[in-house]
């Protein structure tokens, strides 16, 4: 049997499939191992002898972590690293490496096309249409694209691409965010006041965080002077739902296109599950084929350099500099 210089351990992974992870390991002849497993006790059972470990929703807490003695290297499929206890892993020299950016176009294209169909009222026509109703009159008024304001709440990579893409539409592009000086794209920087005051459409791009926990609530919608379209496909809570309801119902905004929700899945009673001028998918903007075959290939990658003395594409904890267990030489 052939003998490998190195272990990886998934610890779980729920894509159907590990095709792009294999690959990787076997051209540096690497073991891999799908462990499936959730609890701390099997976590450290299955990732024991692990020089490297590839994560998805189990988590890797301190005391984990202080059970993998061989370990160098956490890799999260995905964006967020909630599931990695950050200090004790550095703490230990293990490096932790996420994919941050492997569906970009797939949340700019959703968003994009939430926008569109509001504005074209395409899936409220569609019921209509099937339900017998062959009336257009039903949806007027129905507003021309070009000529009006997009205002973008967080223009990092996301943002400036759905701003790059609604340009082409001949929509003027706005954006409020704190943390640049200056955009490309001919997008402009303005206030978060102007943004809500300006706008005909608003789409959220930025972060939840503490600061931006139900940063757009109720006075922000009355701050809503052209009674616009709302899309949100970044997180639930930035929006306050409770708020965003009302501000329907009294025509402070005209519409919504929503991928997240405060809760997911939204309870039944949920008053937009039966809103016409609201649209929803379920948390979906990530996914394509081919981005979730990037995330896995990108995420395996991760791992592979680091066995390999390379610095990953992706380190989230770059504090673990200079106390390293990997050697790393590039
Ligand atoms: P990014 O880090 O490139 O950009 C985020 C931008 O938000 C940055 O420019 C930052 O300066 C800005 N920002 C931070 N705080 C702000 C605030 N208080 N007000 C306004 N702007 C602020 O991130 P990204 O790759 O563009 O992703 C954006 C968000 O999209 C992610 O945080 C994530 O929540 C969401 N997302 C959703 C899905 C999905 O499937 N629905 C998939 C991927 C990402």
């Amino acid at each position: 049997m052939e003998r490998h210089q190195y272990r990886v351990v998934i610890t779980d992974c729920d894509h159907g499939s590990i095709g792009e992870e294999e690959e990787e390991f076997n051209r540096m002849r690497a073991e891999l191992i799908l462990a499936q497993v959730q609890k701390e006790e099997d976590v450290i059972r299955a990732c024991k002898e692990a020089d490297g470990i590839i994560n998805q929703y189990s988590l890797l807490t301190r005391r984990v972590l202080e059970n993998l003695p061989k370990c160098k290297v956490v890799s999260r499929y995905g964006v967020g690293v909630d599931s990695v206890d950050l200090r004790a892993a550095t703490d230990l020299g293990m490096i932790v490496a996420n994919v941050p950016d492997y569906c970009i176009d797939e949340v700019a294209n959703q968003t994009i096309s939430m926008i569109l169909t509001l504005i074209r009222k395409t899936a409220f026509f569609d019921q209509k249409v099937k339900s017998g109703q062959w009336d257009f009159r039903l949806g007027i008024p129905i507003y021309r694209t070009r000529g009006k304001t997009l205002g973008l709440i967080g223009c990092g990579k996301i943002g400036l691409e759905v701003g790059k893409r609604m340009s082409s539409f001949g929509v003027k592009v706005i954006t409020f965010d704190p943390y640049l000086d200056k955009v490309s794209g001919g997008i402009e920087l303005k206030d978060f006041d102007t943004v809500l005051k300006e706008s005909d459409f608003i789409s959220i791009h930025c972060p939840l965080n503490d600061s931006t926990r139900h940063l757009i609530g109720e006075k922000e919608f009355r701050k809503m002077e052209k009674r616009p379209l709302l899309i949100n496909t970044s997180r639930g809570p930035i929006v306050d739902e409770k708020a965003l309801i009302q501000a329907l119902r009294e025509g402070f905004v005209s519409g919504a296109g929503l991928d997240v929700l405060e809760k997911e899945p939204p309870d039944s009673q949920n008053p937009l599950l039966k809103m016409e001028n609201v649209i929803l998918s379920p948390h979906i903007s990530f996914y394509s084929v081919e981005s979730i075959s990037e995330l896995k290939r990108r995420t395996a990658e991760n791992v592979s350099d680091v066995l390999k003395g390379k610095w990953p594409r992706s380190v989230v904890n770059y504090e673990v500099r200079g106390k390293a267990r990997a050697s790393i030489s590039i």
